[in-house]
């Protein structure tokens, strides 16, 4: 094979694969598993990138505590009731 085809190969299996991955784990999904899937099949992104953590997910998504929608980590306010998020709560019993 000569590098086209590996050129071929890296875009096509090897991107929508590192994107699966990269987004499985913001999900707090398995991103070896997911990779794999979005490889073989890249419509598995659209599912991954539709679904949201149902809880928060630390540099990738905050959980509003007033509506319980999930929003971009990098977003300072909800994207649906536009509270401000908070610090996360303690988890001492
Ligand atoms: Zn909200």
């Amino acid at each position: 094979m000569g590098i086209h085809e590996y050129l071929f190969i890296t875009f096509f299996w090897g991107l929508p694969g590192i994107a699966g991955a990269w987004m499985a784990k913001g999900r707090e999904k398995n991103p070896l598993v997911w990779g794999l899937f979005s490889a073989l099949f890249p419509f598995v992104l659209l599912v991954l990138w539709f679904q949201k953590p149902d809880h928060e997910v630390p540099g990738y998504f905050h959980k509003c505590q007033f509506c319980g929608a999930t929003y971009p980590w990098k977003r300072s306010t909800c994207k649906y009731c536009g509270s401000a998020h908070h610090a996360p709560e303690s988890t001492l019993p």
